[in-house]
């Protein structure tokens, strides 16, 4: 029999810098990013909280004619 062919999988949690916490599953054990689905502009609109401050979101709204 063969083992250990394949990597481990683990479920566990992405923590984003906005505080938000997403569980997945993936051969990582601790994974950190900066944006998520719920800090990232795409998702946010108007909302975003992190990178808003030179009018960014304004000019992504209107590049994509939100
Ligand atoms: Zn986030």
């Amino acid at each position: 029999m063969k083992a250990g062919i394949h990597p481990e999988y683990y479920r566990t949690v992405i923590r984003c810098a906005c505080g938000n916490e997403v569980e997945v599953g993936s051969t990582k054990k601790d994974i950190r990013v900066e944006l998520c689905s719920k800090c990232h502009p795409f998702y946010t609109g108007n909302k975003a909280r992190v990178v808003d401050t030179t009018g960014r979101v304004d000019k992504f709204r209107k590049k994509y004619g939100l």
